[in-house]
């Protein structure tokens, strides 16, 4: 009888899963594995909104693997240390994972190696299961990765993605190997209240009913912040609940204007992936340095604060920061206006920003975050470093009639729409009986300091 071990990483699924359909080929026995590593939380990783979505993700997939006559093997501890442990255990002579590209991961695929190779058991390593292409599967040429999005886009484009594998009928999981009890959402404290259910299941079935009722008009609503017409995919695809393969196969596969969008939207992702994977110091330093001198919070706390708690006196921003605490999820639209106004009006460092959202963010990861925020502050890879973006017009324009800003601000609730984005301009009686704090900057301030500090006043 032979045996391998797959360890389940950002990819807790079943379907489309080229490291299990690997190990299912080669061994009569594979042992589903997945070690909660403390190297994790030392690195301030697992917020509590992403520890509950994660459990959610370890039940299903154990539900699931039972449903085919196995089941997960969760493990405690250094992940080498358990890996290793297993595989002894169960006499396995490979191991199979999927590729990652945070420096993180680099360093664990070497450190599993090494401790592997100690015992004479191959490490299999998988790409393209964590994104659609794997990084560095398209290069331009004289470089390593595409640092503009429209290029990578056309390439990324021309390439045809593996086919998407069914999920494994069985599952035979040999009865030696122990395991510790699953993590359980109602033992994590300090979670948003609107925060998804996680899982696979759960992310099939968003997709599958999302692509019947909202991908076909995505193209012309996923800027519509009250409509909340975009997939919300995004912590399914983190957790790797979804395939981003599928998707874009299954997207296609329906065509039209909407799903192009879409697919463009996950290129993103990709792209983001290909560039960290290139330059993992991107996760913490500039991509491009623009020689700024951040506020930070020595010289910021107040306006930092301000901006965290929803309170900045900029409806459209403070609805945002307010829907990121209810739900640990923000339309994009409204990520980019609320990294805008913290980078550019209210020139605070990006990775305070950064910081913040990965505390709260269900789907944040150190790849598609880091990145979007270099991308907003202008260090990153967007071609209009120094454009700002105004609240009001984006509030205006996305916003128009003061709909998500309701949702999000009570106080504004029964403000007319013409004065919801801007409740400075009423009377003053009205104006003090609103409980909203007044404008913690003048925009044009805001803009004057950063264009100072960029050099281009
Ligand atoms: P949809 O519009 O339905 O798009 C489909 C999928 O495409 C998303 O689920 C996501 O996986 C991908 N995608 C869409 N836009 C982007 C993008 N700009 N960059 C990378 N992937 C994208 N996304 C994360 O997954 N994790 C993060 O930590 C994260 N932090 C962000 C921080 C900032 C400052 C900004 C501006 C954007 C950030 N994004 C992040 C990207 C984007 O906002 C979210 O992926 C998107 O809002 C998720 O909602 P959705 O699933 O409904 O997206």
């Amino acid at each position: 009888m032979t045996a391998a071990v797959v360890l389940f990483t950002s990819d807790l699924r079943l379907h489309d899963h080229p490291p299990l359909h690997a190990a299912l080929k080669a061994a009569d026995e594979v042992v589903p594995l997945f070690v909660l590593d403390p190297g994790i939380h030392a690195a301030g990783f697992d917020a509590p909104n992403r520890r509950a979505f994660l459990a959610d993700c370890l039940s299903d997939l154990d539900a699931s693997l039972r449903r085919r006559g196995g089941r997960l093997v969760v493990r405690a501890g250094p992940v080498v240390r358990e890996v290793c442990a297993v595989a002894a255990e169960c006499g396995a002579t490979e191991v199979h994972m999927a590729a990652g590209v945070t420096a993180y991961a680099h360093r664990r695929e070497e450190r599993l190696r090494d401790g592997l190779d100690a015992g004479g058991v191959a490490l299999r390593v998988h790409e393209a299961v964590v994104t659609a292409l794997a990084p560095g599967a398209v290069t331009p040429s004289g470089s390593d990765h595409f640092a503009v999005f429209t290029p990578y886009f056309r390439r990324w484009s021309e390439e045809s993605l593996r086919k998407p594998l069914p999920a494994p009928r069985t599952v035979r999981v040999p009865d030696r190997v122990r395991g510790e009890p699953l993590p359980d959402r109602a033992d994590v404290k300090g979670i948003s209240p609107g925060l998804p259910d996680g899982g696979e299941s759960v992310g099939r079935d968003r997709f599958s009913r999302w692509s019947r009722s909202g991908l076909a008009r995505y193209e012309d609503r996923h800027d519509d912040l009250a409509g909340d017409a975009t997939s919300r995919l995004s912590p399914y695809l983190h957790f790797g609940a979804l395939s981003p393969v599928e998707l874009v196969h299954r997207a296609r596969e329906r065509g039209g204007p909407g799903a192009d969008a879409f697919v463009r939207q996950v290129c993103w992702r990709d792209f983001h992936h290909q560039v960290l994977a290139a330059r993992p110091e991107a996760s913490s330093a500039d991509y491009r340095t623009r020689r700024d001198q951040w506020r930070g919070e020595d010289d910021a706390a107040e306006d930092i604060a301000a901006w965290r708690d929803g309170c900045t006196g900029y409806p459209i921003v403070d609805a945002a920061m307010r829907q990121l605490r209810h739900e640990g999820w923000m339309h994009n639209r409204a990520r980019l206006l609320v990294a805008s106004f913290l980078t550019k009006t209210l020139y605070v460092d990006w990775r305070i920003g950064a910081r913040h959202f990965l505390d709260l963010l269900v789907d944040g990861d150190i790849v598609n975050n880091q990145l979007n925020w270099q991308w907003v502050a202008g260090t990153g890879t967007d071609t209009r470093p120094h454009r700002v973006l105004n609240p009001l017009v984006q509030a205006k324009r996305f916003d128009p009639d003061g709909a998500y800003v309701r949702r999000w601000v009570p106080e504004l609730t029964d403000v007319e729409d013409n004065r919801v984005h801007e409740p400075w301009r009423l009377p003053a009686g009205q104006r003090d009986g609103l409980g909203y704090p007044a404008p913690l900057i003048d925009l044009a301030d805001g803009l004057a300091r950063f264009k100072h500090a960029r050099g281009r006043d």
